[in-house]
């Protein structure tokens, strides 16, 4: 009916043409190439894994490639958790500009997509959390069947597929007006190349062996990326699913005290959901967040300042027990 009506107040010359005039015209088709590149780096450490376990198998591993795959997950990981996440979404601290721009260079090489594209989505994340608009809530209606494991693959990998952009200009604005941020933004695809080749280069520069450069490049490129991938994306899904609720928020967000040294603090998903301009998430004892402690170094060296540390009296009052 909708059709016809269109058709009657606007002759269409074809069927492009009555696509762009009703309301009710299916969805624009989507190109096939960004589903097969996702596909392609979501399986690619699954095919590294395969092949570092065939080559353990046959004895030729060597130590050195898990010490160069870690030293890179440190240093990458809390490029998005101290810089990306902290720094330029949330504005816990600031940072000197040579601290800024290594934080931005060191985020775009975990493959997490362009610095300014990760912290328009996440602020959107944050804006919607758990409600319509936010682009990977796991919360699904209970009545839905495997409500859970659906809610919790779509806010894992699902997302990715929609090929929904967030609007840069409403929920970064303050990033497109840095130049020095603007250019690490588009230099993203040749930073996902260095982050795969730094590690290769590494490996032949200590044996001179082409060989071992590759199997560096398995563990501490391709691998590295996939574990991170997963950690954080376990952000977005398990903590938000499973795990304490110590603060009262408006999420569904939870502490995953299991995730919290592998994900570089990021996993006291509640307490950042509560207060998520802090430049600490770990905020009760023996809650280990290293990107609080990074932040603090930088802070004692002059070079992070106006730090937005934890105010007890705050976090008492946000408690849920209370
Ligand atoms: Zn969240
Ligand atoms: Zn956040």
């Amino acid at each position: 009916m909708q059709i016809e009506l269109e058709r009657t107040a606007f002759p269409a010359q074809s069927d492009d043409d009555l696509e762009a005039l009703t309301p009710l015209a299916p969805r624009p088709h989507k190109p096939l190439w960004p589903t097969l590149l996702t596909s392609f780096i979501i399986l690619a450490p699954f095919a590294a894994l395969g092949i570092i376990i065939a080559q353990t198998v046959n004895g030729d591993f060597a130590l050195r490639n898990v010490f160069i795959a870690v030293g890179f997950y440190i240093v990458v990981a809390h490029g998005v958790s101290v810089g990306f996440h902290r720094l330029f979404t949330h504005h816990a601290f600031q940072a000197s500009r040579p601290l800024k721009i290594a934080f931005a260079i060191l985020g775009s090489m975990s493959f997490q997509g362009s610095v300014i594209g990760w912290v328009a989505d996440h602020r959107r994340h944050h804006q919607f959390a758990d409600r319509p608009g936010d682009p990977h809530s796991p919360v699904r209606p209970t009545s839905q069947r495997f409500g859970r494991i659906r809610g919790g693959l779509h806010a894992h990998i699902g997302w990715f597929y929609e090929q929904e952009s967030t609007d840069r200009e409403k929920y970064a604005a303050d990033m497109l007006a840095d130049r020095d941020l603007v250019l690490i933004d588009r230099l993203f695809v040749p930073l996902c190349v260095i982050t795969l080749v730094v590690p290769f280069g590494i490996g032949y520069a200590i044996t001179g062996n082409f060989g071992d450069g590759v199997a560096a490049f398995l563990w501490a490129g391709v691998l590295r990326v996939g574990l991170w991938h997963h950690v954080t994306w376990a952000t977005n899904s398990l903590c938000h699913l499973i795990g304490k609720q110590p603060f009262k928020n408006a999420a569904a967000s939870r502490n995953v005290l299991a995730l919290s040294v592998i994900s570089m603090g990021e996993s006291f998903h509640n307490a950042h959901h509560a207060f998520p301009s802090l430049a600490r998430m770990g905020v009760d004892r023996f809650q280990i967040d290293t990107s609080a402690m990074l932040i603090r170094l930088f802070e004692k060296l002059g070079w992070a300042t106006r730090v937005r540390w934890p105010n007890p009296a705050r976090l008492e009052a946000a408690r849920a027990h209370r």
